[in-house]
């Protein structure tokens, strides 16, 4: 029913670019004659599932929306697709992203736009658009996204689905194609807060793979949804950060997360004001950070190792100059512009001023977090300031798009849970999200708070 359902949509939507159909269906008749024949399976068997291009899968293909990967075919798997596998969930193919997950919107994929399900003239977020589309358009009821900056939690609100950073260290970043190391994070992409904290318990969890990997079990997240969707929030402190609200956000997007703190308290939820005075920092300490791990990721492709070899058009054919064509070709502006940005920040002479000064607000943020957590619960905000803006209109504007991330960033720098629960339409018609954030390694008090709000 789903291949079915990406064959009708796909023309108009966009949100694969690969689509592994036999193979889905192979896995699911497996998994169909193993519960035939009494065995017991996973929870999850037999529901398919997209993965965003980021993530590396065995025999096929990963390009993490960029030419300079077109045709490599990985040998190995992620640790999380390798979960995912063993527990028979079919993998329906491989979503658009923008490219290297450096974007808001999708555009910045090297492989076509992906069009918002709910207005095909208007972005489906990023960079894991094409993960939330195929949710919201039906074509997958459960996705995989990646996080660095709120490419989960921001795509979801744009679409009406929910998403969930994880806490840092709790999902393995093993096959993930790095974009900022200290900052990335898979996540589940579904249509309830139930689906997440299913998914959430199969990919998450210790792997010996990823140095940063975090050796405890993931608290019951599972658990904690069930008890969430019983609607009573008595004893649970709500903090409402007054940084993440007012200026810059839509009106009807306030509207919709004042009614939700109306729910919460009416569920019996404690409201407090909390202030994170350091989070007007966030967004220009993320981007001093992002951009300077990322052109040290990305000196990896070099035209040698991976995908796309492009050699000069005259001249010698040393290794700088097949480097500097393969590179030229093979990643677009966006890209170009973080890699430059990150190699300036990083530069002697410039690195205290820049990447120093930004390494210290993380520090200031860290700090905010740990205030805000010692007088409530759990965090909220909206998750994003608008709602999906129309295709093209910040795409000449590298700030306008930047700022679509004001809210959710904080979390990635400080390594602590955050989720995107939808938040009913704005004035415009569009959905909103509503965002949860929780200590690190408290992923499950995301799920209580989001499934009382569903
Ligand atoms: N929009 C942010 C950026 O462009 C977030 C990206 C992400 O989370 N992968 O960096």
């Amino acid at each position: 029913a789903h291949l079915d359902r990406i064959a009708a949509v796909e023309e108009s939507v966009h949100a694969f670019l690969h689509v592994s159909g036999d193979d889905a269906l192979a896995t699911a008749q497996d998994v169909d004659a193993r519960r035939a024949a009494g065995e017991e399976v996973h929870p999850l068997a037999g529901v398919p599932i997209a993965v965003k291009d980021v993530i590396v899968t065995k025999g096929m293909p990963s390009t993490a929306g960029s030419k300079i990967l077109e045709g490599w075919i990985p040998p190995y798997d992620a640790t999380l697709v390798e979960r995912i596998r063993a527990a028979g969930l079919p993998i329906l193919g491989k979503t658009n992203m923008d490219e290297f997950a450096m974007g808001s919107s999708t555009e910045h994929s090297a492989y076509g736009n992906t069009h918002n399900p709910w207005d095909l003239d208007r972005i489906p977020g990023g960079s894991g658009g094409g993960s939330a589309a195929a949710v919201a358009a039906y074509e997958a009821p459960l996705a995989i996204g990646t996080d660095t900056g709120g490419s989960i939690r921001q795509p979801g609100a744009v679409t009406g689905t929910v998403g969930v950073k994880p806490t840092y260290g709790s999902v393995s970043r093993y096959g993930l194609i790095a974009l900022a190391s200290s900052l990335d994070q898979a996540g589940p992409v579904t249509r309830t807060v139930l689906d997440s904290a299913l998914l959430h318990e199969l990919i998450g969890g210790h792997d010996p793979r990823d140095s940063t990997s975090i050796a405890d079990p993931l608290p019951n997240l599972v658990e904690s949804a069930r008890r969430g969707a019983t609607g009573d929030l008595s004893g649970v402190r709500v903090g409402v950060v007054t940084e993440l609200q007012g200026e810059g956000y839509q009106p009807g997007v306030l509207a919709r997360f004042q009614e939700s703190l109306a729910l919460l308290e009416k569920a019996g939820a404690e409201l407090v004001e909390v202030s994170c005075p350091h989070f007007p920092y966030a967004l220009a300490a993320y981007y001093l950070i992002l951009p300077a791990e990322a052109s040290s990721n990305l000196a990896k492709f070099d035209g040698m190792r991976f995908g796309l070899r492009v050699e000069p058009e005259d001249g010698p054919v040393t290794a700088e100059r097949v480097m500097a064509a393969t590179r030229g070709a093979g990643f677009g502006d966006e890209v170009k512009r973080r890699i430059i940005l990150g190699t300036y920040a990083l530069s002697a002479g410039y690195y205290d001023a820049y990447y120093g000064s930004a390494q210290k607000v993380r520090t200031l943020i860290q700090r905010d977090f740990a205030g805000a957590f010692a007088q409530a619960d759990v965090l909220v905000s909206p998750t994003a300031p608008t709602t999906a803006f129309k295709l093209g209109e910040k795409l000449d504007d590298p700030l306008a798009m930047y700022l679509n991330d004001v809210a959710t960033i904080p979390a990635n720098l400080a390594g602590v849970p955050g989720m995107s629960v939808p938040n009913g339409l704005s004035d415009d018609g569009l959905p909103v999200g509503f965002q949860i954030l929780a200590p690190a390694k408290a992923d499950d008090r995301l799920y209580r708070v989001g499934a009382a709000l569903e």
